[in-house]
């Protein structure tokens, strides 16, 4: 037996009995008993435990307060919307790409029963994949594609589906890390192909590529560095060159582009990223994108190319371990439609806010500094791609910056608000890049500011 110093345990309440209290009943009724009960137990433990170090025996009405808060916690730690204020377009922690209206309202619609694999010509089975694999061929303008539950889950398909216990070629200046669980070595061991790495960090020639090649060589395989530049004493072969020593050795040519641009931009913000267009007119036999980077859609990978090639992947068995569901696939066929009928579909929010206008941005930023007061002021903002892509792109905006005594407390203070508002910290002040904020939101962010700013 503990000692009980001020024999005060026997005072404490069951927890059946604290479960029971009015004061929980809210919690009951929305989180259901057992996990209400499963709080309770750890708090009355824990007063237990007070209780037997000497501390003052927590009331019934404190043991009520701490499990209610206990769930407050674990409330915010759901999917909620926030506003994103950091300037930071694809946020890969808060989602990467906001959904246009329309995809929205597709996956609105998809959400309940909906024609996923049913084909209403016949009232049989339909492909889940097919149509959509058909839109993404032509937006890549393939002749095939299909498309899967993501940019890595594309690859590892195609590696598994055409160099499985074979060897894949990659240039040492390419063998990328994108976010701590992707490297492209480990995912390719996982895949079961071999790492053939070739050239330099610096320097790969196509001669180091044809001095790779044998039998037992799966595919070539160019992997776009999309987060992270290699600047000074460097060379690449081309794609021209490793397509023609492809159909040399007759091996097949994969391009993981990951993120880019679908069509080759000469100004704005993705000018001189590789694009899907160039790699396809280079004669390349698969490109592998990411479609909430390059097309702001819902997560998700599309693999375009070569028919043949294509229906390989489509076919393998873990294609259907990788297979979209279809409420991806509904906000797909959206965002592909919006990129078919305009080059430049402001309509998708990540491209509205890559191409915002400057002068625009900086009336909003005038009008809720004014409407904030005087500790606000117009800033030049500096925002970012994100999402580790272009990362020296920087895009420059305009946004409001709040001089308070303690910004970090406002950054605090933002954060614990409904929606809570994610600004950055800069240079002594809390900046708002109005760049990410699509402009309905703005009066919105103003109420959230003078609610947390109190
Ligand atoms: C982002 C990226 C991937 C992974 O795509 P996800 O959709 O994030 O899985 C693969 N390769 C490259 C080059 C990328 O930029």
């Amino acid at each position: 037996m503990s000692a009980d110093p001020r024999g005060q345990l026997a005072q404490l309440p069951a927890v059946d009995a604290l479960v029971r209290d009015e004061r929980l009943s809210d919690l009951v009724a929305t989180h259901g008993a057992p996990v209400v009960v499963d709080a309770a137990r750890t708090v009355v433990e824990e007063a237990r435990a007070e209780a037997l170090e000497g501390r003052p025996l927590a009331t019934t009405e404190d043991l009520c307060e701490r499990v209610n808060r206990r769930f407050v916690i674990r409330d915010r730690r759901r999917v909620r919307r926030v506003i994103n204020a950091t300037g930071v377009v694809l946020h890969t922690n808060l989602g990467r790409a906001p959904l246009s209206a329309e995809a929205r309202h597709a996956v609105a619609e998809a959400a309940g029963y909906a024609t996923v694999e049913y084909d209403l010509e016949t009232g049989g089975r339909g492909s889940r994949t097919h149509h959509l694999g058909e839109l993404a061929a032509e937006l890549c303008g393939t002749p095939a594609a299909t498309v899967v539950n993501n940019g890595a889950a594309a690859l590892v398909l195609v590696l598994a589906a055409l160099a499985h216990d074979r060897e894949v070629v990659v240039s040492r200046g390419e063998l990328v890390e994108i976010g701590g669980s992707y490297r492209l070595p480990e995912v390719m061991t996982a895949a079961g192909s071999r790492l053939v790495e070739v050239g330099t960090t610096n320097r790969t020639r196509i001669a180091d590529y044809r001095a790779a090649v044998s039998e037992r060589t799966g595919l070539l395989l160019k992997v776009h560095r999309s987060n992270f530049r290699i600047v000074g004493f460097t060379e690449e072969a081309t794609l021209a060159e490793l397509v023609a020593l492809g159909r040399e050795r007759d091996r097949p040519v994969v391009h993981d582009l990951g993120t880019g641009a679908l069509r080759p931009a000469r100004t704005g913000p993705l000018a001189g990223e590789p694009s899907v267009e160039d790699a396809v007119r280079a004669g390349v036999d698969l490109v592998v994108v990411s479609a909430d980077k390059l097309l702001g859609g819902p997560q998700a990978g599309v693999i375009a190319g070569d028919a043949a090639l294509v229906e390989r992947c489509r076919r393998h068995p873990l294609a259907r371990a990788v297979r979209v569901d279809k409420l991806q696939r509904a906000a797909l066929e959206a965002t592909f439609a919006a990129h078919r009928r305009d080059p430049v579909p402001v309509d998708v929010p990540t491209v509205a806010m890559l191409h915002a206008d400057t002068d625009e941005l900086h009336e909003r930023a005038a009008r809720m500094a004014a409407e904030l007061g005087p500790a606000a002021r117009v800033v030049a903002t500096t925002g970012l791609v994100g999402g580790g892509a272009l990362p020296g792109t920087e895009l420059p905006g305009w946004g409001v910056a709040l001089d308070v005594a303690d910004p970090d407390a406002l950054a605090a203070g933002l954060r614990d608000v409904d929606p809570p508002v994610i600004g950055r910290v800069d240079e002594g002040a809390l900046v708002l890049d109005l760049r990410t904020v699509p402009p309905p939101q703005d009066t919105e962010l103003v109420d959230l500011v003078l609610l947390a700013r109190g």
